[in-house]
This record gives C-alpha cells, sequence and structure tokens, in this order.
C-alpha cells in the first residue's frame, strides 16, 4: 500500500476530520480547520493526554494560562533574541529553505556555491537570514512601542510564570508537574505536509520540577512514560516510533539534554514531541527580568534553590496526524479505506443502522441510540445500504456498527459488527454496550 500525505489530506477533507481554512477564498497558508470527526478527535487526543498527566499522577496539576501575556516574559525567556529560523532564498526560482534542513554545517556552507534542490541552480541561493517567528500585535487603544504584545509561540511560559502561585495553592513538594494544554503561534515561513507545521497550533506541555541532581532520572522516567502513551493509549505502532537525541549542536538556547519522539510519517520520520531538560535556564531568567524570587523552599531540608525543569512538550495537531498517518489502511481485497483508530480515540464509537427503512425498526433504532449516547458519542444512520454505510463509517474510524433488524424485534439482540476484521456477531444491547466500554478503557 503506497501511504501518502495526499490520500490522507484527501480523505481529510472528505470524511470531514480536517479542512483548509478559509477554504472559499481559496485557503490561507498554513492554518487548518478541523471538522465534525477532526474535533472529536482531536478533544478525545487532548482528554487521555490531560487524564494520564492530571488523574494518573497525584503530584501534576493542571493549569490554562492567557495567550497573552506580559511582553517582558518573551525577553527574560530568550524568544525575542533566540526564537528564528535561519532562511535562505534561491533567487533563481524563489524558492525559500530552512538553512539548517538543507546541510548539517550550518557554519562552514558556502552558500554561494550551493545547488537548489528544486530547480537544479548553482549559485543563486542567499546566505541565511534569521526570521522572527512571534506573532506581534498590538495592546489598548495607541500603536507605540509600549502597546506591543505577542502570541504565545509556546504555552511553557505561562507555567513557569505561575509556578509559584499554583505551589503556593497546591502545598506541592518537588517533584510535581503542572499541565497544560492550549494554543501557541508562530510565524513559520516555511510550512509543509499539511497540519505538520503550522501557524496557529495547539500545544500539550507538562513542565516537571525537580531537584538538581535528579534531572536525569527524571528525564528517563519521563522518556519512557511518554513513548508508551503512543503504543497504549493512541495505538500506534511501536516500529513507527523512534527516538532522537539531539546533539549538541541541535540544542535549544535553553536544553541540557533534548530527545524527540519521531514518528515514521509518509514524508520520512519528524519530530511529534520533545522532552527537554531545561535546567532552571527559565526560572532564573525570569528572577532576574521579574525582580521576584522564584526559588522553592524545602522545608524538610531547610533549603532554598531554584528547581530544574524537565518538560514534555508535544504538539497535539502532529499527534492527530501521527494518529491518522498511523491509521490509515486500504483494504485492497475489499475495495476499502479504514481508518483503524484505536476505539478510545475515535470519534464515533458506533454507527446504529436499522436494516431498512420501515416495520419499526428505525423507531427501534434511535431507542437503541438513547440507551447508548449518554455512554460514547454513537450515530444514527439509515442512508442507502447497509454495505454502504458501513464503508462510510470505515473511513471515518467508526470501530463498531450496531444493526436492528426484525429478529431484534423479536428477541432484542442485534448485530455488532467489526470495522476492522468486519465479523459480524450477535449479542444482547447489554453486551454490545459491555464490549464497546470495555474498548475504551
Ligand atoms: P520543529 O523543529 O519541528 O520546528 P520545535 O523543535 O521547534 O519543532 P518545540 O518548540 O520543541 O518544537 O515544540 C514542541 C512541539 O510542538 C513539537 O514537537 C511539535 O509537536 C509542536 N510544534 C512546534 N511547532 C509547531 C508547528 N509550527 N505546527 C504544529 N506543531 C508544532
Amino acid at each position: 500500500m503506497n501511504k501518502t500525505i495526499e490520500k490522507i489530506v484527501s480523505l481529510c477533507k472528505q470524511r470531514g476530520f480536517v479542512y483548509q481554512s478559509s477554504d472559499i477564498y481559496g485557503g490561507f497558508g498554513a492554518v487548518y480547520d478541523y471538522g465534525p470527526l477532526g474535533v472529536e478527535l482531536k478533544n478525545n487526543i487532548a482528554n487521555y493526554w490531560w487524564k494520564e498527566m492530571t488523574r494518573n499522577h497525584e503530584n501534576i496539576v493542571g493549569l490554562d494560562s492567557g495567550i497573552l501575556m506580559h511582553p517582558k516574559i518573551w525577553e527574560a525567556s530568550g524568544h525575542i533574541g533566540e526564537f528564528h529560523d535561519p532562511l535562505v532564498d534561491c533567487k533563481q526560482c524563489k524558492s525559500r529553505y530552512r538553512a539548517d534542513e538543507l546541510t548539517e554545517n550550518l557554519e562552514n556552507e558556502e552558500w554561494d556555491k550551493f545547488k537548489c534542490p528544486k530547480c537544479g541552480t548553482t549559485g543563486k541561493m542567499t546566505p541565511p537570514r534569521q526570521f522572527n517567528l512571534m506573532f506581534k500585535t498590538e495592546v489598548g487603544a495607541l500603536e507605540d512601542s509600549g502597546s506591543t504584545a505577542y502570541l504565545r509561540p509556546e504555552t511553557a511560559q505561562g507555567i513557569y510564570v505561575n509556578y509559584k502561585l499554583v505551589q503556593g495553592s497546591t502545598r506541592m513538594k518537588i517533584p510535581f508537574g503542572i499541565a497544560q494544554i492550549g494554543k501557541a503561534f508562530r510565524n513559520e515561513i516555511i510550512a509543509r505536509n499539511f497540519i505538520f507545521r503550522t501557524r496557529e497550533f495547539e500545544q500539550m506541555e507538562m513542565q516537571y520540577f525537580t531537584k538538581p541532581g535528579d534531572d536525569d532520572k527524571a528525564m528517563e522516567e519521563w522518556k519512557e512514560k511518554r513513548i508508551k502513551f503512543y503504543t497504549n493509549i493512541l495505538g500506534v505502532a511501536s516500529e513507527n516510533l523512534r527516538f532522537h537525541k539531539h546533539e549538541k549542536n541541535e540544542l535549544a538556547h535553553y536544553a541540557k539534554e533534548a530527545w524527540d519522539i519521531e514518528y515514521n510519517f509518509p514524508f520520512g520520520w519528524s519530530e511529534v514531541e520533545g522532552i527537554h531538560n531545561r535546567t532552571d535556564f527559565d526560572l532564573k531568567n525570569h528572577e532576574n527580568h521579574s525582580g521576584k524570587n522564584l526559588k522553592y523552599f524545602d522545608q524538610e531540608n531547610n533549603e532554598r534553590y531554584l528547581p530544574y525543569i524537565i518538560e514534555t512538550s508535544a504538539g497535539l495537531n502532529r499527534m492527530l496526524l501521527t494518529v491518522l498517518a498511523d491509521s490509515y489502511w486500504e483494504d485492497t481485497e475489499n475495495s476499502r479505506i479504514v481508518m483503524k483508530l484505536d476505539p478510545k480515540i475515535a470519534p464515533i464509537k458506533a454507527v446504529v443502522c436499522p436494516l431498512v427503512k420501515k416495520d419499526g425498526l428505525p423507531e427501534k433504532a434511535r431507542l437503541i441510540v438513547d440507551t447508548l449516547k449518554p455512554h460514547f458519542n454513537v450515530l444514527y444512520d439509515q442512508q442507502g445500504s447497509i454495505g454502504k454505510r458501513y464503508y462510510r463509517q470505515d473511513e471515518a474510524g467508526t470501530p463498531y456498527g450496531v444493526t436492528i433488524d426484525h429478529q431484534t424485534m423479536d428477541d432484542g439482540t442485534v448485530t455488532i459488527r467489526y470495522r476492522d476484521t468486519q465479523k459480524q456477531d450477535r449479542a444482547s444491547l447489554e453486551n454490545v454496550l459491555n464490549i464497546i466500554q470495555s474498548s475504551l478503557l
């Protein structure tokens, strides 16, 4: 099977997972909208992440900070000074590239002898130039330099500047973590590969505050926990996942050690999540810029210190692309496309179909929908042949079909159909409920 990004994009549009932004105006660069199935899938992924972080860890709590924050935060964090990509342009064909993606030898590359990967012209490449990736905006009525604010390029800083307040309200002892899900914005110059790199996206970040010296152990723990999330919760095939360690020259300005979880996308292995040891870089800088003491007081040992921070930083949209790519399956034997989404995250858990549109079957099917819908998302469908209805839901990733026929009217049993195998069993409604519910745990 030739799994291409184009096929996934097309299915996403057709079925209502993801649309390009502002479609009727011809689109808007590197922004995407999530349709009826996409928003359910995105919410499910985010909810499982949230549950995994907060409910499953007594020492991790949540936060929801603003997108707009005091502009000094971005000076302190280094984003105003450092947050940019080096770009090169081909003067011949006008293509633009991230210089670090064209060469591993950024510093010493001879750009005037470089061959453009697109048009093949040599000697037309500009030297790298830096572009700041933060979106600027004006706050208040007056447009002067004092009114400039930024749309946050990461959610992490909102956690750092609130960490003392959170610790004060919860009395948590180190090690503890703060989790947040929210929008982030980066004016990416090169946006490609569908929702992989966009200008507006969502991050799911957890910042884990440790005692300096315990940071390496925490890094190991979080690497293991995070990769398991992809296989055990999202159902991603483990052979399509790997770790990539950042070498010294790849490390971000704040990091002591960094690992990426990479997925084998149709366009190659690429980062989905970063796990970084940010040391006390951010808290130290916020102390300096705000003049506030951000040290943690360890009562037991009567000592004060700035914690080290291990961050797990995932893009919700990239995670969604990961599960879409991983679950896309062309079942050539049966001429159908199936999104083999794990039932836990599938947008719709079951389609409920009356076999025919008469003899009281639709009414009965509606009653069954009413029984199931308090438990999970179900869809009622009476449109078209039963086979067509099933195939439509295979493309939507719906793991179960529940069909109501004449026998249902006699003994209350229904047919349950399994998406991947197309196997069908006769079962009581209670059994169906149990089967579906147990697949969601
Ligand atoms: P990249 O090298 O791909 O630009 P990054 O190393 O800058 O990513 P981080 O700053 O570590 O990424 O952000 C953490 C996570 O946020 C990434 O692993 C990714 O999942 C997500 N992310 C970052 N930038 C984007 C973007 N422009 N669009 C979608 N997701 C993004």
